[in-house]
């Protein structure tokens, strides 16, 4: 290449991943720039069945910087997967800052492509397309990862697809698992709480989500008011195994309500009042006061979703159910719902907890499928902050750490 049109494209692509000059970012951009030179795309909608394909993913929708390579022979087989958190970042502030987050990804998101790579031990050469998450997510990350794949895709020639995140999310069982269609997907996290049934690549109908805060953000949230660290889940449910979940008289939003329709936001303000009757009464809130309202909380939010999961599995008739988010690996939700599963003989499957949270992998894979479709994006492609799975569904109406719920 000729060093004025180097030049060019290496501006192109430091515009396209938000990078603004500096030694070291334009040494990040010779690096991907290196990568491009020389690659043609070799996908024809025709030739995408019996081949090999190798999708690089990446996603930026929340508070994970994520990149990585994954390759569909006979199976898939994951080759690098790079997760950059922000829970350091964002942990004074307890909860997810939107302009924040959006630098990072900035920031962050083609030295985690550069890494991928590396990791996966291909270059641009060796890939099929490229996937990004295009929403639904807080929009100045999704942005930042939107702009770096068009510059890829523009830098090489591959085809560009854009991925619903939760289309990640519910996809990954065939990524991990290589299960069949049609399957029931819980997927609960900090941002998303939802029933899918997941038809085909792209056929998803949303059975029922929460109308208010997902239950990850509900974790969050009771940490804060009981002044345990960030994030949530992990540390309500680390003194949970202390606690008497039967000492405070918590609700179960909604279950008396026909339906798989959820609720967290009034759950999370009965352990606020609960916790300022206590200090009321006492003068302070002791170590066991905070496990017994940790206790009570997790079984409550337990026991309206296995109750919801098993209307679920009884409208759809499904005998897989799968879960993903960093809220299923809470182990009294999943013993709750392996019970429950075992009781009516459904498979239950949980796939690692790297690929229930935030990840790339589970874009890339998603890119897979709906590359196999012959689905491809112009680089008119949009970064949406709402992007419903099922656009037949009625809105969610909350809003949550990321943003107005999809
Ligand atoms: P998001 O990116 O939407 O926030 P993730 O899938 O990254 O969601 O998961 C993070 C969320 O999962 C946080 O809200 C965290 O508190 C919650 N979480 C993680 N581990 C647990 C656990 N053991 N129990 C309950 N919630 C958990
Ligand atoms: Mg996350």
């Amino acid at each position: 290449m000729h060093n004025d049109s180097r030049e060019l494209s290496l501006q192109h692509l430091r515009k396209s991943c938000g990078l603004h000059g500096g030694a070291r970012q334009q040494n990040r951009g010779e690096g991907l720039l290196a990568h491009a030179q020389g690659v043609t795309c070799r996908t024809g909608p025709d030739q995408l069945r019996n081949m090999s394909l190798t999708v690089l993913g990446i996603e930026s929708s929340c508070d994970d910087t994520a990149a990585a390579v994954v390759r569909l022979t006979a199976a898939p087989e994951i080759l690098s997967s790079v997760v950059e958190g922000q829970v350091a970042l964002h942990a004074p502030f307890g909860g997810v800052v939107p302009e924040l987050a959006a630098r990072a990804h900035a920031e962050r998101v083609d030295l985690c492509v550069e890494q991928a790579l590396e990791q996966a031990g291909v270059t641009l050469r060796d890939l099929d397309a490229i996937a990004v998450t295009a929403g639904p997510g807080l929009i100045g990350g999704v942005l930042s990862g939107v702009m770096c794949a068009k510059g890829l895709a523009a830098a090489t020639g591959l085809p560009l697809i854009g991925v619903n995140h939760l289309a990640g999310h519910a996809l990954t069982p065939r990524l991990t698992d290589q299960v069949s269609f049609p399957y029931l997907m819980l997927l609960v996290s900090g941002g998303h709480c939802q029933f899918l049934a997941v038809a085909g690549p792209e056929s998803f109908h949303r059975l029922g989500g929460s109308i208010d805060d997902a239950p990850g953000e509900a974790f969050d949230k009771v940490a804060k008011v009981l002044a345990l660290p960030q994030p949530g889940g992990p540390s309500v449910q680390a003194e949970a195994q202390r606690g008497d979940p039967r000492r405070f008289s918590l609700p179960r939003p909604l279950l008396d309500r026909p339906g798989c329709d959820m609720s967290f936001s009034g759950l999370k303000t009965a352990v606020l009042r609960a916790r300022d009757g206590v200090i009321a009464a006492q003068g302070g809130l002791y170590q066991q006061d905070r496990a017994d309202l940790c206790a009570g909380f997790q079984r409550a939010v337990a026991d309206v979703l296995v109750e919801k999961t098993r209307r679920a599995l009884a409208e759809t008739g499904f005998t897989l159910l799968a879960v993903a988010g960093g809220v299923a690996a809470n182990t009294e939700i999943r013993a709750g719902l392996q019970t429950l599963c075992a009781h009516l003989d459904v498979r239950f499957l949980a796939p690692p907890l790297r690929l229930c949270t935030d990840n790339a992998a589970m874009i890339a894979w998603a890119g897979i499928e709906r590359l196999q479709q012959g689905h491809r994006d112009g680089f008119d492609l949009q970064a949406r902050p709402r992007w419903p799975l099922d656009s037949t569904a009625a809105p969610l109406l909350g809003s949550g750490k990321k943003g107005a719920k999809a």
